[in-house]
């Protein structure tokens, strides 16, 4: 049970592009909120909440971890979410459980392309923000640009709150233009004091004139303050208050903040905007899901009282036991409690759950309805729903995305095999985007993920945390197949099976989806009454999995359609092994001499250098295969974004950071597959069937 009334609790996260400052702001948090003792700098490699140590050299997050602080009667559940695209699935993941965020933006930077991959994210999943534009000391740190560029990139409506009193080198403070004052935070205490001043009279018109300008937007966004606005009843705080808190919750608008968490600058102010404007876990709607037993949809409401349902969200490998993360959405437990794991639909003890602060776990006895709580023991993967077992429901599954990107590894010493084998299996079972798999000709392991940078600190972490040193190759992506057009097969099946003939016939076509990434689908286009159902949803399950199973280049198949025109069998004891039998046989016939293209996977690409080195930067993603989309020129340096073939960007960061003397930095995030060029396909890869 939370420690505060429900209504004060805040699950939230906050999501940022790399080195927006997320991490800073996270330490001043914690720091503020008591949390922590002295304030650890990134840079220092001392940060509280980036407990493994990849992530500390790194300077980034790399998984999200729970931690649970207090502010002014609130108690926050902070999720921490990893800033770089190659961990998408993560930030999915964690959007699933946060009831809302703070996005965090680079004052000179404005909104970057990771911030709108998960802006987008946080869209589709619902989920309320706030934005705090940090860095506002940064040289070319400018508030109002970066307030356009949320309104121009990402289509929201931003509601500037506060105005920065200086920027760049002259920032000092923040004018509240809610509560009419200025705000400044004395270094001597690592801004721990807050001064509150009168507005200073050189900002007095322009505040005036944004605190007018708020309240007509808010106006337009909320019916109470419209009338008063109408009526010209004077509008106070608490009426802007009440109406900022509505539009945030409502989607309508994201109340905006600024500071510089570095220098201590505006922290405290933006932990009152998340107890303010963010909901508490009450206000969310409704989680939805399915009864196992009869496939219906059911609700679960955020009630302590109504039937218990949690999501396991995260899974993590600590040297003692593996710690499941849990999101409770209804009902309530106490330790030791049992539950039902609607999945396997085996019953498991709540042994001992814990409220997980940055470095250490509590134990609390009861949980419920709003709770983020982690417990050891359960017999769970990731995504699982724990629930009462005369109400079950089945939450929806957490999606994780395909991985793209692949190497294959070896063990210095074959008395390693073994323990490299138990050590990647549970990083397996940690992190839902890597798959690891043997290769059955090499009999290597082959470890997947999401990108390069995914893999390469997956073996990092083998390294440090299990003492485990591998041999990588290279990595290589991984290809899929479809067809260019559409083609049709038939076959017959005729055996002898202990002395009985059985026999079959069936006839598909393949046609190409628009979508080349799609599953392939299978539909019957037989006559109603021409094979009993359960024999045709055998058939067609066959189809699918043999087009996923691999096509003319033996690569998963794509984008593709198979439709059974026809299938028949002549009366026998084993009509269903012979039906498939044939529509196997017709779907391979369909794919000899079929249009069949290798599809690689691409991404989307930004690259950002200074300007006088946009010639050769330009010159040698063309020698990638990239496609340059768009190129924009912002204070000396230029910004290039397009797409490209992932595996032409495999170690693309050293070429970069050696053409642009180290002052280049690029992004990539999968986005979709396209055909190889002929001259490839014909140079690296093989038909199998023709
Ligand atoms: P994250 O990648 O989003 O977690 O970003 P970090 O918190 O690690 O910050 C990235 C870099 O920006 C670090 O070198 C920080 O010291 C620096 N930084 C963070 N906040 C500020 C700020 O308010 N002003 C300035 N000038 N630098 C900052």
């Amino acid at each position: 049970m939370p420690t505060v009334a429900v209504d004060r609790v805040r699950n939230m996260g906050i999501i940022a592009h790399i080195d927006a400052g997320k991490t800073t702001t996270t330490e001043r948090f914690l720091y503020y909120a008591g949390k922590s003792h002295r304030i650890g700098e990134v840079h220092e490699g001392q940060a509280v909440m980036d407990f493994r140590p990849d992530e500390r050299e790194r300077g980034i997050t790399i998984s999200d971890a729970a931690t649970t602080f207090y502010w002014n009667g609130h108690e926050i559940n902070l999720i921490d979410t990893p800033g770089h695209v190659d961990f998408t699935a993560e930030v999915e993941r964690a959007l699933r459980v946060l009831d809302g965020a703070v996005v965090v933006f680079d004052a000179a930077e404005g909104v970057e392309p990771q911030s709108e991959t998960v802006w987008h994210q946080a869209d589709r999943y619902r989920v309320p923000r706030i934005a705090f534009v940090n860095k506002m000391d940064r040289v070319g740190a400018d508030f109002d640009a970066a307030v356009e560029s949320m309104r121009e990139r990402l289509r929201a409506t931003p509601l500037p709150i506060q105005l920065p009193w200086g920027q760049a080198e002259s920032f000092a403070g923040i004018v509240d233009l809610v509560q009419w004052r200025l705000l400044t935070f004395d270094p001597a205490s690592l801004g721990r004091e807050i001064l509150v001043h009168p507005v200073p009279a050189e900002l007095e018109r322009e505040a005036r004139r944004r605190r007018e300008l708020l309240i007509e937007r808010l106006a337009e966004l909320h019916d109470p303050l419209a009338e008063r606005y109408v009526e010209e009843a004077p509008i106070g705080a608490g009426q802007i208050h009440e109406a900022l808190r509505a539009v945030t919750l409502g989607h309508r608008g994201v109340p905006v903040l600024c500071g510089a968490a570095l220098r201590n600058i505006g922290v405290q102010p933006l932990l009152d905007a998340v107890c303010a404007y963010l909901p508490s876990p009450r206000e969310m709607p409704p989680v939805s899901g399915e009864d196992p037993r009869t496939g219906e949809r059911v609700t679960r409401r955020p009630d302590p009282e109504a039937p218990f349902a949690a999501l396991v969200f995260k899974i993590v490998a600590t040297a003692s036991a593996d710690l499941f993360y849990l999101r409770v959405y209804s009902g309530r437990r106490r330790a030791g409690d049992r539950v039902h794991n609607a999945r396997t639909g085996r019953d498991e003890r709540l042994h001992r759950p814990l409220r997980m602060h940055a470095d250490r776990g509590e134990p609390v006895e009861t949980i419920e309805a709003g709770d983020i709580v982690a417990v050891t023991g359960l017999r769970a993967v990731t995504g699982d729903t724990l629930c009462d077992k005369d109400a079950p429901v089945l939450l929806e599954p957490i999606r994780f995305p395909d991985a793209v990107v692949s190497v294959a590894v070896e063990p210095r010493t074959v008395a390693e095999r073994e323990r490299m084998g138990e050590i990647f299996a549970r990083l397996e079972r940690e992190d839902p985007t890597l798959r690891v798999a043997t290769d059955p000709e090499t009999g290597q392991t082959i470890l997947s993920g999401m990108g390069e940078l995914h893999l390469e600190v997956t073996l990092q972490r083998a390294e440090r945390e299990f003492g485990l040193k591998v041999r990588a190759g290279q990595p290589r992506v991984s290809y899929r197949e479809t067809i260019g057009a559409p083609a049709s097969g038939t076959a017959e099946y005729r055996r002898q099976i202990a002395g009985e003939w059985v026999a079959a016939r069936a006839q598909v076509e393949l046609e190409p989806l628009a979508d080349r990434g799609a599953r392939a689908v299978a539909v019957s286009a037989l006559p109603a009454d021409a094979l009993p159902a359960d024999l045709v949803d055998s058939v067609l399950e066959t189809l699918r999995s043999a087009a996923e199973g691999g096509g003319v280049f033996g690569y998963p198949m794509t984008g593709v359609r198979i439709v059974l025109r026809e299938a028949s069998f002549e009366p026998c004891s084993q009509p269903e092994a012979a039906l498939n039998a044939a529509a196997s046989l017709a779907f391979r016939e369909a794919l000899r001499g079929c249009d069949a293209l290798v599809l690689e996977p691409y991404g989307r690409l930004e690259v950002r250098v200074p300007e006088e080195f946009l010639g050769a930067v330009v010159k040698s993603l063309n020698q990638r295969r990239a496609l340059v989309e768009e190129t924009r020129f912002a204070r000396g340096s230029v910004v290039v974004r397009g797409v490209a073939p992932i595996a032409e960007m495999f170690g693309y960061l050293t070429a970069l950071r050696s053409q642009t003397q180290g002052r280049g930095g690029f992004s990539l995030e999968p986005l979709d597959y396209r055909p190889l060029p002929e001259t490839l396909v014909a140079q690296q890869h093989v038909r199998l069937l023709d």
